[in-house]
Parts: C-alpha cells; structure tokens; sequence
C-alpha cells in the first residue's frame, strides 16, 4: 500500500499556519487540533461520499462523517439538492415555516414517548435547554452526570473531573463558575450501585440524571445489562428526571436512536448531529407535560433566531427519509459490524490487544486487554499505541478521529471497497505499532 508523507501536506501545512495567526490554535473546535495525536490538522477541499479529500488533493475513507452527521455519505446528491432549493427560497426567515413540524412529526413518530420536540442548533444548545426544563419541571438545582460523558460545553456539565463515586465536580474547563460546577454531581459510568448511593444521600436535590445511552465520547462504550433500567429506577424512586442525551446515538444507532434498543423510557432526550445530516440542526423532546412548561406555552425560556432554519430542515428531512427506508440500519450495522471484526483480527495476527463493537452505525476501537466499561478503563487504554496508529493510518487514507477517545461511524456510502481499503491499511498500521 502506497503511503503518505507529510511532503504531500504542503496546502495543509500553510493553511495551518495562517490560520493559527487569527483562530484560537488554528481551530473553531479543540476536537479539530491533532494534539492528542501529533502532527498537524489536515485541512479539507471537499468530501463526498465516504470520502474526505484535503487541501493537497490527498484522498482518505472518511470515518468520523462529521463526528456523526454524514450519515448517508457526504454531499449525498438528493440532500444536496433539497437544500440548494431550500437555501434559493431564502435562508432563513425567522418565522415558521412548514418544514420545522415536518421534522419534528418524524422524530415524535420514530420514539415512542416523545410528544413535542423543541428544534435548537446544536447539540450543546439542546443538552442546556434540556436540562434548564429538568430543573423548571423539578424545582431542583443538581445535576447528575457520569465520568467521561460529553454533553456539549454547558457549564454544569463541561465536569467530569476527578474519580470514584459521589466526587462533588471540579470543574474541568477554566472559567466554570464554582456554583456550578458544585451543583453537578459525578458518577462513574456503569456502576448503578454508586448512582444508588448518590441518589440516597442527594436525590431531594437532584433534578436529573444525563446520561448518553451508549458513551461515545470515551471511546465506545456500551450499557452493562439492567444499567439504564436501574437510572429509570432510581429516578422515578427520587423524583428526578432521567434525560437520554442522544445527540450522537439518536437515529444512528438505530431508527430513533438507542431508546428504540432499549426499553427504558427517559423523561427528556437530545438530539443533533444526524438529524440535521451536516447543517447546524438539534433538539430536544419528551411528553406533552413536560414540554408545556417551556416558552410560549410555560415559564421556561429558550429561543433561538435560527432554530428551525429551512436550510437546516431540508438538509434534516431528506438525510431522515433516507435513514427510515427499508433495510437502511441493517445494511448500517453491518457495515460497521464487519469493520470491528476486520479490525479485531488485524489486530489480533499483529499481536496488538484490541476491543472493538458496534451498534448500529457507531463502532469503536480500544487498545485495551479488557473490556472498557468506564472512563477509568478508557483512560488506562494504550493512547501512545493510539496517536501512532492514527498516523498510520492517516498515511494509508483512512481519516480516524484525533483522539483515542472518540467513537467512529460508517455511512450508507460505504462500500466493500472502502472497508477493505481501511482493513488492509489496519493490518498494516497495526503491524507497525506492534512494538
Ligand atoms: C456532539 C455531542 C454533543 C454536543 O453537540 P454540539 O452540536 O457539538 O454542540 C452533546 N452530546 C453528545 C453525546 C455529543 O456527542
């Protein structure tokens, strides 16, 4: 397999250069910034299909899609020509427009429970909003979120610090006020029996429980078995709401999302990323009662000049239609399935430790000898052995996230081909990150 150098990165290189001059580390988002990895951040001319192709005409298969939206493969043409129409109608109006009850139909209709949805433009607007309504809704003030769960950069849940169960946050970004960091509580994913002794001592005070029903900002881990069932106990034992954060899982794991996989209903769930397949688009859902306490029907407040855009919603409708055709998350899910299996025995005739799995379109990666269940175990993961092999890989063009810490994704638009492309580049990157 031909490879790379960073010679052939020269546009990238100086692209970086100018932009680190006027953008805070040449980056909009810290994610972007090949820290964690080494090297610098390759720039994008454009992507297609299950292809992102850089600055220097440098070709890679595509497995971030966005970090989740390129569900149905980049620049998909029906989606692209719905918003070209849409955007020549006028991009945004600021008024209603008939799309926004279109996409918030398909999403009531695809989880059960959810009466009325509230469409935002981000997945940390939609986490926010969704929590002020839980603490409206409650009269509480707390929060309760596990170690190494993102939720967008909300200041009380930009925490995650610290380990063992009950630990009162610290915060984890400078400039948390300290009131709020106080008022979430951490708890260590998986473990039930610590969310259990928390809620015994603080459950009058807590208003919800966040949680992402599978966590994909600590690599990829899964639910133990009776985990989410045991937070809808204990919520409803407490009075407290259990919130679903599903910008990332919600309709790519699944139709609707991992709610759907599960039969734990939460009182509240977020979405983002697939629903606005590639445009600024998320929201935020749950009953009839509870959604009537917010703004204009009830006392809470959120707004947005852009919520609901119909470029956002044309870009979200046809990425959704796609998504809800016959057969489309079994074909997902095994593309996925048969890429952790690739990558498990490359990494097995390489002699590396590797735990993969996939659910869905959503598959992950640990060098790890036992499972990772907790952001302990993903933390103890080999990421020296991660940031070399990242580059590997990178040279072999295959675009992996910067960080052993993400989850990765498949699209629709990916072939036999391009997985064999990144499994052939896999036994080869493996191999030389072996010692
Ligand atoms: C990406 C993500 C968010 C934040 O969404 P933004 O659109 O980046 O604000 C929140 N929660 C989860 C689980 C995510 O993966």
């Amino acid at each position: 397999m031909s490879t790379q150098t960073t010679e052939q990165r020269v546009q990238s290189a100086r692209l970086f250069e100018r932009a680190q001059k006027v953008l805070v580390g040449g980056v909009n988002s810290p994610v972007r910034a090949f820290k964690a990895v080494g090297g610098q951040p390759v720039f994008v001319d454009r992507a297609e299909g299950p292809y992102v192709h850089d600055v220097d005409g440098n070709r890679y298969v595509d497995l971030v899609g966005s970090w989740g939206p390129a569900i149905v493969g980049h620049a998909h043409p029906a989606v692209v020509e719905a918003v070209q129409q849409a955007a020549a109608r006028g991009l945004s109006f600021g008024a209603c427009c008939a799309a926004e009850a279109e996409l918030a139909e398909l999403i009531v209709d695809a989880v059960p429970g959810v009466d009325m949805v509230r469409l935002v433009s981000s997945g940390t607007e939609a986490t926010m909003s969704a929590l002020r309504l839980a603490r409206a809704c409650t009269g509480r003030d707390k929060v309760l979120k596990f170690l190494g769960c993102y939720h967008g950069h909300v200041d009380a849940l930009l925490v995650a610090a610290g380990s063992g169960a009950a630990t009162f946050g610290q915060p984890d970004s400078a400039g948390v006020p300290k009131v709020f960091a106080e008022s979430t509580v951490l708890a260590p994913y998986n473990d039930l029996s610590a969310v259990e002794d928390i809620m015994a001592s603080h459950g009058s005070s807590i208003a919800a429980i966040i949680v992402e029903p599978i966590a994909g900002n600590m690599g990829y881990v899964t639910p133990s078995d009776g985990f989410l069932e045991g937070l809808r106990r204990v919520c409803d034992k407490h009075g407290a709401f259990l919130i679903f954060d599903e910008v990332m899982t919600g309709f790519r794991v699944a139709w609707g999302g991992y709610r759907n996989l599960c039969n734990v209903q939460p009182d509240l769930t977020c979405w983002g990323k697939v629903i606005g397949g590639g445009m600024p688009v998320a929201a935020y859902g749950g009953s009839r009662e509870t959604m009537s306490q917010l703004s204009p029907l009830g006392p809470t407040y959120q707004a947005g000049t852009l919520s609901g855009n119909p470029v956002g919603m044309a870009s979200g409708l046809v990425t959704l239609g796609i998504c809800k055709s016959d057969g489309f998350y079994d074909a997902l899910g095994a593309k996925a399935a048969k890429l952790a299996g690739g990558l498990s025995t490359a990494a097995r005739e390489a002699g590396v430790p590797l735990r993969t799995g996939s659910t869905g379109g959503m598959f992950g990666m640990a060098f790890s000898e036992s499972p990772v269940r907790n952001f302990d175990d993903a933390q103890r993961c080999d990421h020296a052995r991660f940031a070399r092999f990242f580059t590997a890989m990178l040279n072999r063009g295959v675009w992996l996230p910067p960080s052993g810490y993400e989850a990765m994704f498949v699209s629709a638009a990916h072939n036999d081909e391009t997985l064999d492309h990144v499994v052939g580049a896999a036994c080869e990157s493996f191999r030389s990150v072996a010692s």
